[in-house]
């Protein structure tokens, strides 16, 4: 069933720009800037106003363009996307944006999030006719948008949005226009920026800093923007919308140098360090360190409201990449041995706080903490900077299904025991919430917490029929 329910667009990241003589390089360097959130395959659309064409392929960014393909694929904007996937769904055909001709225009898409509904959207169109090329459930939206043929185009995309549950930024392009839309929960971030007489957006403002534009604002949860050679247009396309901004991208998935909806990331994990701090006072250590590169600001942050001296614990290897890639839960352990050293002349002898931003399965803290204790650590005590995480994300986030995620069978003395540390202390909801500095209500939200709470802000199993997609089953 979860599987079912499950899509494959996983922490992606997206690029857009509109109005530029060199929109390729700049999307390949933009695409640079978030390699993080996908490692898989990346793509760009160009349009020239004449026609779009695609550079894609699977691998990382260096490794799918180079200076030929770019210049190969000139115009005057243009669409980009890394890809992250764990399960199925790999293969050139799933890498994005996707891109589609037809006798009534080209179309091309690119997606960051998951849809709950996806699966049911697409048995529907199925059963109409539509013949889909790839696993993505990106494809089903590029589909809802194609099948009202008398509709113009913004009114076409917005009557597809509007039958979808779940989390997107959706970045949407013809030959002579780009549509930008975000779910009306904002679950994943995108920002919007100015370079030169042009627009660009982007999932993280790390793109921006780059490329050398200037952030001009988020883009508002339910907002749909119309960028052409106008200029730039904002209506909303949904009426109920709250902000459920990802707390995941704070903790872990966002780069430190960006900022979401106008709060620095490295602060915010910096805060969540000292609260965490403040939260497990009893512990007695004698350095604090963390795991590279997602923790450090945590653990800086730490040690500053702890007073404890801050170290150089661990090592990464930079040239290997992140853990979650590899798919087995075998490789994923050797792959953390490949990854991480001790520096044995900081940790030998002393009781050491090893901060790590979260913990899903367990495996990196089991080998963290072994690998601390095989070089002479006297005591390791594991702080979290975010809660247990014991629900799956619906949302785009690879944090698998329950059985995957140590919290959601064990209690903290037990993942305490399984890992064996000397002590594991979790940051609390409420102290995460605080340290986001993001204005918080039960009723509106401002942070998704659903794999933290349980409570999820929207719909996860996609039962109920929306108003306006009746019309499809007819
Ligand atoms: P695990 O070894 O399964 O407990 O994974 C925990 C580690 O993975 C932590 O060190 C995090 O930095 C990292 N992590 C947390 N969430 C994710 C995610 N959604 N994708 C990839 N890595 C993650
Ligand atoms: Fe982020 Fe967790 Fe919400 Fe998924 S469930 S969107 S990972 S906070």
């Amino acid at each position: 069933m979860l599987a079912e329910l499950r899509g494959l667009n996983e922490e992606c990241g997206v690029f857009g720009i509109w109005n530029n003589p060199d929109p390729a390089q700049l999307s390949y360097y933009g695409l640079h800037a978030l390699q993080h959130r996908g490692q898989e395959g990346a793509g760009i659309v160009v349009s020239d106003r004449e026609r779009l064409r695609a550079v894609k392929g699977e691998g990382l960014v260096n490794d799918v363009f180079d200076e030929e393909k770019l210049r190969a694929v000139e115009g005057t904007a243009a669409i980009a996307h890394v890809r992250y996937a764990t399960a199925g769904g790999n293969g050139i055909e799933n890498v994005q944006p996707l891109l589609f001709h037809s006798s009534t225009g080209s179309l091309s898409i690119a997606h960051n999030g998951n849809l709950v509904n996806a699966n049911r959207l697409k048995k529907h169109l199925e059963r109409q006719g539509s013949i889909f090329h790839s696993s993505s459930d990106t494809e089903v939206v590029a589909h809802l948008i194609k099948r009202s043929t008398l509709l113009p185009f913004k009114e076409k995309v917005k009557s597809a949005l509007n039958l979808l549950i779940g989390a997107y930024s959706f970045l949407v392009m013809t030959k002579d226009e780009m549509i930008v839309a975000r779910d009306p929960q904002g679950l994943r971030p995108l920002a919007l920026g100015k370079l030169g007489e042009g627009y660009v957006v982007a999932s993280e403002t790390c793109a921006f800093d780059l490329i050398g534009a200037s952030y001009v604002r988020d883009v508002e949860p339910g907002e749909l923007l119309v960028i052409n050679d106008d200029g730039i247009k904002s209506e909303r396309f949904a009426v109920e919308t709250n902000r459920a901004m990802c707390a995941m991208e704070y903790v872990y998935l966002a780069r430190p140098d960006s900022d979401i909806d106008g709060i620095n990331v490295h602060m915010a994990r910096k805060r969540m360090g000292r609260q965490l701090a403040r939260e497990c006072a009893h512990i007695e250590a004698d350095v604090v360190t963390g795991v590279p590169d997602s923790s450090i600001s945590a653990a800086i942050g730490f040690a500053e409201e702890s007073g404890l001296p801050y170290e150089l614990g661990l090592i990464k290897n930079r040239y290997v990449g992140r853990t979650f890639i590899q798919p087995t839960q075998e490789l994923r352990e050797r792959g953390v041995k490949m990854k991480l050293s001790p520096v044995v002349q900081v940790v030998k002898g002393k009781r050491v706080v090893m901060v790590d931003d979260s913990i899903v399965r367990g495996t990196t803290s089991r080998r963290i903490v072994t690998m601390l204790k095989e070089a002479g650590a006297a005591e390791v005590h594991v702080v979290i900077s975010s809660p247990p995480m014991s629900n799956p994300c619906y949302y785009g986030i690879d944090t698998s299904s329950s059985e995957e995620l140590i919290a959601s069978t064990k209690t903290v003395e037990e993942i305490r025991d399984t890992i064996g540390a000397d002590s594991l202390t979790f940051l609390s909801p409420e102290g995460m919430i605080e340290a986001t500095e993001r204005p918080f209500d039960e009723q509106n939200r401002g942070l998704c917490l659903a794999c933290f709470t349980g409570e999820y802000p929207t719909q996860i199993f996609a039962d109920t029929v929306l108003p306006h997609e009746k019309e499809l089953q007819n």
